[in-house]
């Protein structure tokens, strides 16, 4: 099929293999993993002076995840967006918001003067301008954004990383260690981990009560933690088994079964009530988390770091699945290639090697099979089996400007 043909090539567009040389074994097993997979989009490559830092930027959606990141890169400047999955009622996308955010930060900041905090404040500003006028500046009804940014200040000396929300800047210093910079208060609030444990004890428990015997009914299998379409679902599939559960005799180790699934959903419902309370507000419990939305001053929620530029030999920027990549290897192992996964411990130095040696290409298919190798996200519980996903690599070691890979 067409369609399975160009995802494989996408896979492997260049280099990792030798050029255009998908194996025959890898490539079944990816086109089956990733059949569907958008085509990434490759940021167009800025014009190369030297000693300049250049970014090389993928982003790319998925068939059940479409794309809402955004990057925007110019000379040593890369902006990577992650725009919240949340439907928005007034008509100004979430989508129609990054695009116009991503460059408009750029813009601002590829002024050196200009503070990275002022930069996306002054984006939200322009971005946001019309959804603020007419729709108002309440949070949950505007569109939403992680924002991460790196950017090289030769003058000055310094790299600069900025982070609001879960978007993450990784600094690869001289003695080799790894400085992270991702605000994670959003993780205080997230209700994916308790809800998937709960989900995975009330299963157990199911299965565990028909000692012998088919259970009368399946245990929904829907998708609980993807798309707010697929919770929907997953909701009412859950909401229809209590309802059948509480019309059956049942065996008596499941005594009031439905009761706790009832209990479950409602339980649910609160957790991610709380996380949408918790979004820009500074006054719920824990002081809640920060994205960019319609007010230009929730920018300064951002957090910033500052590096001296001659200590940097690498920086990344991504979106939260990229990061997420350190958790998924442990469970991956043997699902990664060449290897990687197979040597714990698992840190942010693998991934910033991951980057360093085969480019973001070979990155963002180390992310997809670690992915597949847990799909239905039970094992690693996580907001999408699937996700959208962005970097932008910069590799500025001197040996290494030109490729973006090991000689
Ligand atoms: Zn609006």
């Amino acid at each position: 099929m067409a369609g399975r043909h160009s995802a494989a090539v996408a896979f492997w567009p260049h280099g990792v293999h030798g050029e255009g040389e998908v194996p025959g074994e890898l490539a079944n097993r990816c086109t089956g993993a990733v059949g569907g997979l958008e085509i990434g989009e490759l940021g167009a490559p800025p014009p190369e002076q030297p000693g300049e830092v250049r970014f090389r930027a993928l982003s790319e959606g998925t068939r059940r995840f479409p794309n809402h990141d955004r990057v925007e890169t110019g000379p040593g400047l890369a902006v990577v967006l992650d725009g919240a999955f949340t439907p928005i009622e007034c008509g100004h996308t979430t989508s129609r918001y990054v695009s116009d955010l991503a460059p408009a930060a750029a813009r601002h900041a590829s002024d050196r003067d200009v503070s990275l905090a002022e930069a996306v404040a002054l984006g939200i500003g322009e971005a946001a301008a019309e959804h603020r006028e007419r729709c108002g500046d309440n949070p949950l009804s505007s569109p939403r954004s992680t924002v991460a940014i790196a950017r090289a200040n030769s003058d000055a000396g310094k790299l600069e990383a900025y982070t609001l929300a879960d978007a993450a800047v990784m600094v690869l210093l001289a003695d080799g260690t790894v400085d992270t910079l991702q605000d994670l208060r959003v993780e205080r609030y997230s209700p994916w981990n308790p809800s998937a444990q709960r989900l995975a004890e009330l299963r157990s428990d199911w299965a565990a009560g028909w000692v012998g015997s088919e259970p009368a009914l399946r245990f929904p299998e829907g998708n609980w933690s993807g798309s707010p379409e697929d919770r929907r679902q997953f909701d009412q599939e859950l909401k229809g088994f209590a309802e059948a559960l509480a019309e059956r005799r049942l065996p008596p180790g499941l005594a009031g079964f439905d009761r706790q699934v009832q209990t479950f959903l409602g339980w649910m419902k609160d957790q991610r009530e709380a996380t949408l309370r918790a979004v820009n507000n500074p006054d719920v419990e824990g002081g809640g988390f920060f994205v960019a939305a319609a007010k230009p001053q929730d920018a300064y929620q951002g957090l910033q770091r500052e590096y001296p530029l001659g200590e940097v030999q690498a920086v990344a920027v991504m979106s939260d699945r990229g990061r997420e990549l350190v958790t998924l290897m442990a469970d991956a192992r043997g699902e990664l290639p060449y290897g990687m996964g197979r040597r714990p411990p698992y840190t942010d130095a693998h991934v910033m090697r991951l980057l360093g040696e085969g480019g973001v290409n070979y990155f963002r298919n180390a992310l997809r099979r670690a992915e597949h190798s847990d799909p239905d996200g039970m094992r690693y519980p996580r907001g999408a089996p699937f996700a959208d996903f962005t970097v932008a690599f910069a590799d500025l070691r001197p040996s290494r400007r030109r490729s973006g890979k090991l000689a």
